[in-house]
């Protein structure tokens, strides 16, 4: 049953009867030396853990108070969740669905921190689809990446997820990554392979490596310690593994999803095609659409900052101008096999997509996109040009 207490926050203070909950939790056991997403060591957040959820509750209770029906689809993620007790993640969850269990409810985990404690989750399907991090199947490479889990580590979690799989029906994905230092296209489908033939799962996120500055990696590649691929190689690398995939039976939803028949990613959808959710915890960002307009939220990067402040402090509220909201559908919409759906970009801005982007489209090469007078989307040949096309979409709004 949801909580009783008064609303009282003045942020977010207009929540659409479709909305999406995202729940962000900072917390590793160590850190990667590529990751760019905000998360500390355990070292860093262990005093601040419950705090920090204690903070996340009397916030998540207050939504669900002005909210009064299910989340469209929940995204627990990080960072890893697995950081957290199963007290602490039933209890969010629990909360989360007070008014009605989620279409989707998935929940990032780390395989070194996965075990049979969280399988509970899942039997009461308070989650429904588990997102696991694997990256890489080999020991030399997992340890160029500094990530924690090893390939026993791995081989234990994917066991374990195809356990919940077959007993409680749980979705699957696993997370890959390609392009990386040390790694072959060989060793690459090998591990699409070995995964696809231990856990069969239903869907699949494929990520090239990016060397974002700042992080322990980049620091190697800049002094030239580790090698990274060029422009072609990365393309040539990223044929092999999209044709493997498909080659396998998933198809290429987004620029790094694939899925099984419907089995794609409900809640990466709302980021996608721009519609409304909540992001709470540090660093979390929101989306809210009233009308034509769209307002972001953001929280601070501090997991301490935030533990030790006032429930809804911290939300920084941006209302996107037209431009911004135009340029930000495009970018979004064009990462995906549905593309632009002409009759609602109409809707979306009192636009014609044809008048405003009708010079760009026949700027394109013509394998760039397919041919629809409905839709406007890109092929996969356009998905590896896709930074230039989203640029001549930018342009053309001046
Ligand atoms: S486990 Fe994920 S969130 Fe944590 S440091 Fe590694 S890449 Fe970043």
């Amino acid at each position: 049953m949801p909580p009783s207490a008064k609303p009282s926050s003045h942020v977010f203070s207009t929540l659409p009867d479709q909305l999406s909950l995202y729940v962000h939790i900072p917390f590793c056991t160590t850190c990667c030396s590529y990751c760019a997403f905000y998360s500390e060591p355990e070292e860093s957040w262990l005093e601040h853990r419950q705090p920090y959820m204690d903070r996340l509750m009397h916030e998540l209770e207050e939504i669900v108070l002005r909210h009064d029906r299910p989340f469209s689809s929940i995204f627990i993620g990080g960072g890893n969740p697995g950081c957290l007790t199963y007290q602490q993640l039933d209890g969010m969850l629990a909360l989360a669905q007070s008014h009605g269990k989620s279409e989707e409810c998935t929940i990032e985990m780390n395989p070194e921190t996965f075990d049979t404690s969280l399988f509970p989750l899942f039997a009461s399907k308070k989650v429904t689809r588990l997102s696991m991090g694997i990256q890489s199947m080999d020991d030399t490479v997992l340890a160029t990446l500094g990530r924690n889990a090893r390939r026993h580590d791995n081989l234990k979690g994917i066991s374990l997820a195809k356990e919940v799989h077959d007993l409680y029906g749980t979705d699957l994905s696993f997370d890959l990554m390609v392009c990386l230092p040390g790694q072959t296209l060989a060793m690459a489908k090998a591990d699409i392979d070995e995964i696809v033939c231990l856990a069969d799962p239903s869907h699949i996120s494929l990520y090239c490596l990016t060397v974002e500055e700042g992080t322990a990696l980049s620091d190697k590649v800049s002094k030239g310690l580790l090698p990274v691929l060029d422009e072609d190689g990365q393309e040539a690398f990223l044929w092999g593994v999209w044709d493997h995939l498909k080659s396998l039976g998933f198809s290429h939803y987004e620029v790094s999803n694939f899925c099984k028949g419907s089995k794609y990613c409900k809640h990466n959808r709302t980021y996608w095609n721009l519609e409304s959710y909540l992001g709470l915890g540090s660093s979390a960002v929101s989306a809210i659409r009233g009308g034509q307009t769209l307002c972001h939220y953001s929280q601070e990067e501090d997991l301490a900052t935030y533990a030790q402040g006032k429930d809804f402090s911290g939300y920084v509220a941006e209302t996107l101008t037209e431009k911004e909201h135009l340029e930000e559908y495009c970018m979004m919409a064009l990462r995906t096999d549905v593309g632009i759906d002409k009759i609602v970009f109409e809707k979306r801005f009192s636009l014609s997509f044809d008048e405003t982007f009708g010079s760009v489209v026949e700027s394109l090469q013509d394998d760039w996109y397919a041919k629809s007078p409905q839709r406007f989307v890109l092929t996969e040949i356009g998905y590896m040009v896709l930074d230039e096309i989203v640029l001549r979409f930018a342009l053309a709004l001046g």
